[in-house]
């Protein structure tokens, strides 16, 4: 039988990084298109938060429905599963793995999961029949404050979300932020130490440093990219940028990553 045979360290999805816990289940290409599939059935949109762990926390806040958090939370754990099985499916049975295949496979365990625990057959049926959204989220879910919310730029445009962090103020600091497209795909992302600085400068950094990696690539003049700066109130929808901005100000060496453009 043929192996795939991979480098130890690299992610089998992708190939294009190291098999970590966080890249594997969030950061990979593939997986992040099976989590933004399965969100989209219930018209959520969002992005990864830095570490599996916050994303578990976050997972909770981002259900459209106050009706509906059981399903939400078995959803979670069915991705998980989902993935870890279409990963080593790959690397020991040489199995192709498939996003669509995968996100069926999701779907039915969900549906599955109610029947079997005696949720009612009329919700497993209707989760089969891929009915989600229409009895699933909250009927004033569009309008409702989408704060916790991650909201994707229009067709070929690009969203920068960025912050600045200091731990006081002034204190020490780093500036954050992360390049993606409609699809939610991460092109670039940045997670850098500024110093002992206060929290205002670090933001208007954060833009500098944005238009720098912006600037950089040719492949990016031609494109429509906004940048986002949330200076008051909930930070969720950009919280991934908040998130890189705080691990800036603790870091020793800069992080910066590209994707595919
Ligand atoms: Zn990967």
């Amino acid at each position: 039988m043929y192996i795939v045979q991979v480098a130890e360290t690299e992610c089998p999805l992708c190939r294009s990084s190291s098999e970590t816990v966080d890249h594997l289940f969030l950061h990979c290409s593939w997986s992040w298109e099976v989590w933004s599939g399965c969100m989209q059935w219930w018209g959520v949109n969002s992005c990864p938060n830095n570490l599996i762990k916050d994303w578990i926390e976050g997972w909770n806040g981002l259900c459209p429905s106050m009706n509906r958090k059981g399903v939400w939370n078995i959803l979670f754990f069915t991705v998980v599963w989902t993935i870890w099985e279409a990963r080593n499916d790959l690397v020991f049975k040489a199995k192709e793995a498939n996003i669509s295949l995968s996100m069926d496979w999701v779907k039915f365990r969900v549906a599955w999961w109610f029947k079997t625990h005696g949720c009612g057959s009329e919700d497993a049926l209707t989760l089969l029949l891929l009915d989600i959204k229409e009895r699933c989220v909250d009927k004033d879910h569009k309008n409702k404050s989408r704060s916790g919310v991650w909201d994707p730029p229009v067709d070929d445009e690009l969203l920068f979300n960025v912050d600045g962090a200091a731990k006081g103020n002034p204190g020490m600091s780093g500036v954050g932020g992360v390049l993606r497209d409609a699809r939610g795909r991460i092109l670039c992302l940045f997670s850098l130490f500024l110093g002992f600085r206060d929290s205002n400068s670090a933001e208007i950094l954060a833009i500098h440093k944005a238009c720098q990696l912006i600037a950089s690539k040719p492949s990016l003049a031609d494109r429509t990219v906004t940048l986002k700066l949330l200076l008051h109130g909930p930070r969720g929808s950009n919280s991934f940028a908040d998130s890189l901005a705080k691990a800036g100000s603790r870091r020793q060496g800069d992080r910066i990553e590209w994707g595919d453009l």
